[in-house]
Formats: C-alpha cells, sequence, structure tokens
C-alpha cells in the first residue's frame, strides 16, 4: 500500500489521535483528539512529519503521492464546510500552520487567510456585509503570505500601513476606514510585486502549495534551530503543517478570538485563566499588538460562550489529566477551539499542579513526580528581592509602573534595548535588562543573554511572556506606561526617561518596575532552608518538600553531594544529601595561611624525595645518617610543613564529619599538579620567597621545574604519592585522626578515603599500602580503630578497562567523568570551550559531553567498569562524581548501569533526587 501522508480530521471524527504526537505533531494529534471527543474544532487536515524528513532529504521535493493526498483532502475539507477555496460566493479559507511533536511556540511559520484573492473577497464582502473586515483580512494574508512565504520584509508592509494611519490621523490599525483598508490592500499588492518580482497569486491552489513549503522550511529556520539548541530538543522528524478551516475572530463584534489555560500558569492556582480580545484575529493576542483583557471578563461580554468555553476546558483538562493552554475563537457568538495543548508553566505552577493534581487523584503520585521538568527545577532557588528594600525605594518613588508578572524572578541590570546588546554584554559578564516594545522570535539569543524582559506590549501569552518563562528568566510584560524611542537608546515612563546603561530592577512575581539598582535574596526555599522563614509560612516550600519526598520514594539511586567545607555539608544535607561523594582536599589547602605551608612543602618535596631514595639505597647505617645530615634542612621543611597542615586538614575533616555525621563521606586525595599551588607572577612569586625565607629566584626556579607541557595528563593525583608519599600519608593520618576525635565525641563518622587517577591496580596498590601502614600506625598510637574504606576513583580509561583487576583492592568506584571524558574523547577540560559549541551547533555531537555524559562512548567505559568490578567484588559499591553526577540524562544513564548513588554540587542535590525517581519510574 502506498504511503498516507495526510490525515483528515472534521465531522466529529478523524484519522489521527493524541497518541499520534510523532507523526502528527502535538497539534495535528490535538485536532485529531479533539475532533474524537465531539469539541468544536473547524475541520482540516494534518500533513505529517515524516513529510518534513523527506523534503529535506530530497533537497525540497515532495514525496511521492502527497499532491494527490493534499487534493483529496482539499476536496474533502471543501465538502465539509460547503465552500470551495477561490469560490466567490462560497469561499474557503484555510489556516496553513506547522506542529511539531515538541512545542516550539511562535518558532515556525503560520499563514492565516489563505484562499483569498481579487474576486473572493467581494464574495465575502457580500456574505458577510462587512467590507472592513473583508479588506482587513486580505491586507493581512498579504502581508503574511508575502514575509513568510515569500521572503519579503514585513518593513515594507509596515510602512504602508504606518502611511495609511498618519494620513487617516489614528493611531490603531483597527481604526482605519473600509476604504482606507482597501486602499492599503492595493498598496500592498503592488509591494509584494516589487519586492518578489510577480504578481500576487490568484489561485488557491497555488498559495497553499507556497505556504504548505514555507512552514516545512521554517523547520530549519534560525528561530527554530536555535530555539531547538537551547531547548535540546532533538531526534524529531520535523513538523507537520496542519491545514484548516479559517473561523474569524475578527469578523464582527460579535467576534473574538483568546488563549486560555486550565490553571494558571504562573501560580499553578486552580483557575479558569486567559485574555481574549474582541473584533480580532489569534495573532493579535499573541503578538501583543493590542493589550488583551482577563478571560474571566468574558462572562460580562459573552456569557454563553464563557460558559461553554469553561465547560470545554474541564472537559479538555480532564480528558488529558494535564493543565491545557487552549486557543479559541468566537465567530458570530460560535465558540470554537482551534487548538489545545499541554501548557507550559513557570516551575512554580508546576510543582504547585503536580500535588494538587495528586491529590485531586487526577494524576498518580508517580506521574506528579514525572511532571517536573528537571531543567526548570534550578529556578525554584533563583533570587527575589527583600520586601523591605522594596518598601524603601517605593517610598523612595522609585516604583516606575507596573505590568504583568510574566515570568517570576526578580533581576536587576542595566537596560538594554535591543537583543544584540544584551547578547554582548553578556560576554562581557554584565546584567542586562532587555527592554523591548515587544519581543519577536529574532529577539531569542538576547533573550537567553538577559537577566531579565521588560516589554511595553503584550500579555501574559505574548512572546516575551512565552519565551521568559520556558528560560525561566524574570519577565515584566505588557507595562503600558513605558514609552521606548529606540533610535534615542531610551524610554520614558511616568515623566522620566531612562537611557541604555541606566540600572532598574523589575519582579517578575508582581510585575512592578523600578528605577534604581535592588540587591536580590535568596529564593524562599533556600530562605526557609537557612531557617530564615518557618515552613508554615511557605506554601512553595512545602509543595517542594512534597514533591521530593514522592520521588525519594521511587527512586533507588542514592544522592550525594560534592562538597569541600562544613558549610557546603550542611548546604548539601539540607538538600538531601546522603553523603559526601567528594570531597576535594586541594580546596583546603588555599584557604588563609595555608597555602604558605604548602608552598613551603612543595619547594622541599623534589629534594625530600631524593633523600628517601637515598636512604633507601645506602648500604650501612653509617651512610644512612650522612645522608640525613645532608637533607637534614630539606627534612624540617618538609616534614614541618606537614606538620603545621595537618592540624589544618584534621580540623576541616572534623568540620565536615560533624555536619555529615551518620552519612559516608568520601575525601579524595590530593589531586592536581603542585604547579597549581606556586605563584605565577613575579610579585607573589616574591613575597612568597619572603615568607619562606629563600631568594625569589628559588621559587621562580620551582615553577620553572614544576611547568608541564599538558599537565592534566602529567604530574597529578596518585602520581603525586608515588613520588612524594608523605603528602598522601599525612592526609590519611588528618582523615582517621579526625574520624577517631569525632567518633569519640559520640558521632558515627563513615570515612571513605579515594585515591585519584588511578590506572592500574599495581599503582593502587603501591599507593595504597603506604596509606594502610600510616592508618595502622594512628590506630596504635591512638589506641583505637574505626571501619573505614579505600577505594578509586574511575577517571583514566585503562582503570575502566582493567575493572576487575582494580576492583580487587578497591572497596568503592567513584567514576571521575571529568577527567574520563577529557581522557577517553582527547578533548582538554581547559580548552575544548573554543571550538566545543561548534561541534554542537554543527550536530557533530549532540551535547557537549563535559556537561552531558556521552553515553555511547564514555558511557560504554562506564557500564563495562561497573561490570567488571562488580564481576570480582559484587558488593563493590559504584557512583560518580564528574559533574555528570547532577545532570538528569547522565543521572537515568547511572540508574540504567546499576549504579548505587550520584553525586553532585549541593544546588543540584534536589534535581538529582527528583532525576533519579523519574529515570526509576521511567526505566519501569
Ligand atoms: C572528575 O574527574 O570527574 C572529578 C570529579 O575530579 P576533578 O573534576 O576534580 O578532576
Ligand atoms: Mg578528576
Amino acid at each position: 500500500m502506498a504511503e498516507k501522508w495526510v490525515y483528515f480530521f472534521g465531522g466529529g471524527k478523524a484519522q489521527g489521535s493524541a497518541k499520534m504526537k510523532e507523526l502528527l505533531g502535538g497539534k495535528g494529534a490535538n485536532l485529531a483528539e479533539m475532533t474524537n471527543l465531539g469539541i468544536p474544532v473547524p475541520p482540516g487536515f494534518t500533513i505529517a512529519t515524516k513529510v518534513c524528513e523527506v523534503y529535506y532529504k530530497s533537497g525540497g521535493k515532495w514525496p511521492k503521492g502527497l499532491a494527490e493526498e493534499v487534493d483529496r483532502n482539499t476536496a474533502q475539507l471543501e465538502r465539509a464546510m460547503g465552500a470551495k477555496l477561490g469560490d466567490t460566493k462560497k469561499p474557503l479559507l484555510v489556516s496553513v500552520r506547522s506542529g511539531a511533536a515538541v512545542s516550539m511556540p511562535g518558532m515556525m511559520n503560520t499563514v492565516l487567510n489563505l484562499g483569498l484573492n481579487d474576486d473572493v473577497i467581494d464574495g465575502i464582502i457580500e456574505k458577510t456585509n462587512n467590507p472592513r473586515f473583508a479588506y482587513d483580512i486580505y491586507r493581512r494574508f498579504i502581508d503574511m503570505f508575502g514575509g513568510v512565504v515569500m521572503g519579503c520584509d514585513h518593513e515594507y508592509f509596515e510602512k504602508v500601513i504606518n502611511a495609511a494611519k498618519k494620513k487617516a490621523k489614528v493611531s490603531l490599525d483597527n481604526e482605519l476606514s473600509a476604504e482606507q483598508l482597501k486602499e492599503v490592500v492595493e498598496k500592498y499588492k503592488a509591494v509584494y510585486k516589487r519586492h518578489v518580482g510577480r504578481l500576487f497569486p490568484q489561485d488557491g491552489r497555488v498559495q497553499l502549495t507556497h505556504a504548505i513549503n514555507a512552514v516545512i522550511r521554517s523547520w530549519m529556520g534560525d528561530r527554530a534551530v536555535t530555539y531547538r539548541r537551547l531547548n535540546n530538543i532533538t531526534g524529531l522528524l520535523g513538523t507537520a503543517v496542519n491545514v484548516q478551516a479559517m473561523v474569524f475572530g475578527n469578523m464582527g463584534p460579535d467576534c473574538g478570538t483568546g488563549v486560555c489555560f486550565t490553571r494558571n500558569p504562573s501560580t499553578g492556582k486552580k483557575e479558569f485563566y486567559g485574555e481574549f480580545l474582541m473584533n480580532a484575529q489569534g495573532e493579535d493576542v499573541v503578538a501583543g499588538i493590542r493589550t488583551p483583557i482577563e478571560l474571566k471578563k468574558l462572562s460580562k461580554v459573552m456569557p454563553k460562550a464563557y460558559k461553554q468555553l469553561t465547560s470545554l476546558m474541564s472537559k479538555l483538562e480532564r480528558h488529558y489529566k494535564d493543565m491545557q493552554d487552549m486557543e479559541f475563537t468566537i465567530q458570530e457568538k460560535i465558540l470554537y477551539i482551534l487548538q489545545t495543548r499541554t501548557g507550559k508553566r513557570t516551575i512554580f505552577a508546576a510543582i504547585k499542579m503536580a500535588v494538587d493534581m495528586a491529590r485531586e487523584k487526577l494524576i498518580t503520585q508517580k506521574e506528579a513526580v514525572m511532571r517536573i521538568d528537571t531543567e526548570q527545577f534550578p529556578q525554584l532557588f533563583a533570587s527575589i528581592f527583600d520586601a523591605k528594600d522594596i518598601d524603601n525605594v517605593e517610598k523612595e518613588g522609585q516604583l516606575l509602573t507596573k505590568g504583568l508578572n510574566a515570568s517570576p524572578g526578580a533581576a536587576c541590570g542595566i537596560i538594554v534595548l535591543n537583543a544584540k546588546e544584551a547578547e554582548r554584554l553578556a560576554t562581557k559578564k554584565m546584567q542586562a535588562i532587555l527592554v523591548r516594545i515587544e519581543t519577536s522570535p529574532e529577539d531569542i539569543g538576547g533573550m537567553d543573554a538577559a537577566v531579565g524582559i521588560l516589554t511595553a506590549r503584550g500579555g501574559m501569552t505574548s512572546h516575551a511572556a512565552v519565551v521568559a518563562r520556558g528560560m525561566g528568566t524574570p519577565c515584566v510584560a505588557g507595562a503600558n506606561d513605558i514609552h521606548i524611542n529606540y533610535s534615542k537608546s531610551q524610554f520614558t515612563v511616568t515623566g522620566r526617561t531612562f537611557k541604555a546603561g541606566d540600572w532598574i530592577a523589575i519582579d517578575g512575581f508582581t510585575g512592578k518596575v523600578y528605577g534604581t539598582k535592588i540587591e536580590t535574596k535568596p529564593s524562599e526555599i533556600i530562605q526557609v532552608l537557612d531557617g530564615k522563614m518557618a515552613r508554615s509560612k511557605s506554601k512553595l516550600f512545602q509543595n517542594y518538600q512534597q514533591v521530593l519526598v514522592w520521588a525519594d520514594k521511587f527512586r533507588t539511586l542514592g544522592v550525594q553531594t560534592n562538597a569541600d567545607t562544613p558549610g557546603d555539608a550542611k548546604r548539601a544535607r539540607d538538600f538531601g544529601a546522603e553523603g559526601i561523594g567528594l570531597c576535594r582536599t586541594e580546596h583546603m589547602f588555599f584557604k588563609g595561611e595555608r597555602i604558605w605551608p604548602v608552598r613551603q612543602m612543595i619547594l622541599a618535596a623534589g629534594d625530600y624525595t631524593r633523600m628517601l631514595n637515598e636512604i633507601d639505597a645506602a648500604q650501612t647505617k653509617k651512610d644512612k645518617k650522612a645522608i640525613e645530615k645532608k637533607y637534614g634542612a630539606v627534612r624540617k621543611q618538609f616534614e614541618g610543613a606537614l606538620k603545621k597542615l595537618l592540624p589544618y586538614q584534621r580540623g576541616d575533616f572534623e568540620g565536615i564529619f560533624k555536619a555529615m555525621a551518620g552519612l559516608p563521606v568520601t575525601i579524595r586525595l590530593l589531586d592536581p599538579p603542585l604547579h597549581e599551588f606556586l605563584p605565577q607572577d613575579r610579585w607573589t612569586q616574591t613575597e612568597t620567597a619572603r615568607w619562606l625565607g629563600v631568594k625569589p629566584a628559588v621559587v621562580k626556579a620551582m615553577v620553572e621545574q614544576l611547568h608541564e607541557f599538558n599537565p592534566m595528563l602529567g604530574h597529578r593525583g596518585c602520581r603525586l604519592a608515588v613520588t612524594y608519599p608523605a603528602i598522601y600519608r599525612m592526609q590519611a593520618r588528618a582523615i582517621i585522626e579526625a574520624a577517631l576525635n569525632v567518633k569519640r565525641a559520640g558521632k558515627i563518622v563513615l570515612p571513605e578515603i579515594m585515591i585519584p587517577l588511578v590506572g592500574a591496580v599495581s599503582e593502587l596498590k603501591h599507593v595504597k599500602d603506604q596509606i594502610v601502614d600510616e592508618i595502622n600506625t594512628v590506630f596504635k598510637e591512638r589506641k583505637a580503630k574505626i571501619k573505614y574504606l579505600i577505594g578509586t576513583m574511575i577517571e583514566v580509561p585503562r582503570a575502566a578497562l582493567t575493572a576487575d583487576e582494580i576492583a580487587a583492592e578497591a572497596q568503592f568506584f567513584s567514576f571521575g567523568t571529568n577527567d574520563l571524558t577529557q581522557m577517553t574523547m582527547g578533548f582538554s577540560r581547559d580548552d575544548a570551550g573554543s571550538f566545543l559549541g561548534e561541534y554542537v551547533s554543527k550536530g557533530i555531537y549532540s551535547a557537549d559531553p563535559f556537561s552531558k555524559l556521552d553515553q555511547t562512548g564514555v558511557g560504554k567505559l562506564v557500564e563495562m567498569g561497573t561490570k567488571l568490578g562488580r564481576k570480582t567484588r559484587p558488593n563493590l559499591k559504584v557512583g560518580i562524581c564528574g559533574e555528570h553526577g547532577g545532570d538528569p540524562d547522565s543521572i537515568d544513564f547511572c540508574h540504567r548501569v546499576g549504579m548505587d548513588y550520584v553525586s553532585c554540587s549541593p544546588f543540584r542535590v534536589p534535581i538529582a533526587r527528583l532525576a533519579a525517581a523519574q529515570a526509576a519510574v521511567a526505566n519501569g
């Protein structure tokens, strides 16, 4: 049988269903589903996403049979509507819209009012007795078709309509009369001919073919490609194309159009929410051209339609078991639903809705956990303003205006009035608030770069609002009092002028805009965790807690943290960490005064090792004595430095053991190459020399001696312990002494000593033997013992390949996937930033492998290492402590390979708990 490319919906029956999102796109699948549910949906047909795939593969050709199917479905649509494309008496007008399997709002092309031509327009005037309406839709169509389909700049059309408004002395498009619009239509056609080089096409079929191609081509347009990149959308076939009979919200005073949500997408509150415009077409609401009216007011304007709409909203939410974002049009008092989709929401709304819906038994607890987007989750911890600061600045008269609270969060930055400038400032690490009359998809890069977005026009569903909510960027939209003058790079508001570069602050929770700098402060959740707000006062915290309690019930992976200080350890514990998976001891070496003994130790380390080697080789006691004498000063210097460091380290570990009492603490012994601790500039070298009592030349010489061409592959990790065993011995002593001290104080301590950068079992054994020897000495001295583990990081590919051998000496494995990625892929962790971006944008790699684990490559080593390790030691504890331990996709992978835990930075612990639960639920 020939392949089916087109799916019809209409008359209460559809060939598709909600299950066919991959093939029909989200919009097409839902139109089909709604039709089958008996919802009043204008009929139409969906051209499947696989057409888009074939189109690109074949260099812009339609697949065989598509043209015939489009013709057949158009004829069926004509029959369903009792109208015909191009018929002057009963003309059929259609919309042509994009719709991929994943919603990409506003990123692809749409053509409305298709089917209009010079003859059809007369028929429409006759039918509606509304010439104003007819010319309005015709001029919109020429503009849209010219711009979207033929690539003629929208600005040329804008110039014409602006001139017409000026001439008519009116400010809004809808104030132009029928006669004036008729003139605009003629001028638009002239613009079209001038820029496209042909007459405006009069044949509906020709218009349709062009429009279908334009929608398909917009799949690879800059906006869509950028959006997919920013949102990590990959693996889709392409966009579907929905051709649907037009209904008109702009036919007269008993018409209207709007967008509605079954719950509030900002707060999650259970209320009918949305906005509409009377006598307008859908794009007017979305594009922010007129500021729309709150949905509730529709109950006064058209009570019957409102009642029907709210009942359909409830029906669709119950059917889809999720908040719906719907588009509707009322034509001559009759309600039509044009679209429904699962609504995008802020994380605040997502958390509330998930908890509420589970409690309403609309969804299960598992579904509630699956509903939370881990990408959005960090926004829960986004900054807010302090209420006192707000009081003060308001008293000072700095509240400029109030717009719509379009996307939550507080932001403060300097004003920029164009998106490119916002991008430029972000590269300079400057915080900018992007201020625009309204935003358009071209601004996406700047919107991403800005810390906040402020628009003068547009509603809660305007482009700025939708995109900002998706990005988690605070946004105030539709602040009508703000008058922007782009050419002067400034705006005025209530008599004050602000220029690009001036500071402003916006509050996306309240919609308020302030003309001054205001410090931001921690989110409500952080305040509760820090004891600065009562739990009972924060509904947000309670809902957040509830979601994580459910998540903990479902996850099987443990979640630990990477923390080096008692403060970080406590923060992570508050976030729910079940232990420390990586404590990087080198960070402690930089704290305060202790860098000096570290440098003192490094300066003497080479000679000290030489001394030990010579003593080892000495034949007689006398020889030994002579060597010891020769190196007396070196020994004093080296061992003296370690003696100074020991109490520091012991104190650090005691602090961490106390903060994590009862939970495992994995301490990694020194890892970085020693040169990282030495001063590189002349001034600090001189200062160090003075402190150490040596000549600056000595320090400089040591810096040169320790220089490596490739330090990441150089003298670091356990290689340091092979040459300078005393360092790891000191650290092992500090760990065990600290553990014994804390245990004596009555707390449970579970120390795990981790040896980094191991590549061979012999290497691990060599280093481990010395550590065990030192620990046994401590036990003897203290006449006390404590249980501890010794394990290793798997960071060198050879370690993963020989994990069965390594496991004989290691009680646990922790995959250091930062180094493992670096060494497996051959990308320098420090230098890859300069080219990896291109690898991702060109699709060579689907993501930066340092952020998302390269599952097929590096992941293979992880899987193999885990299996081999457990073959030798079935109860081997296995975890991950590279950056990937906080990335949801990588966590899913860790779950699948059967790890015991993931470890990530404290702020990612809640995300890891959620992602681990989602992995457990998703993988069954
Ligand atoms: C790693 O390599 O993954 C790791 C956690 O260690 P570091 O980042 O300190 O090299
Ligand atoms: Mg490492």
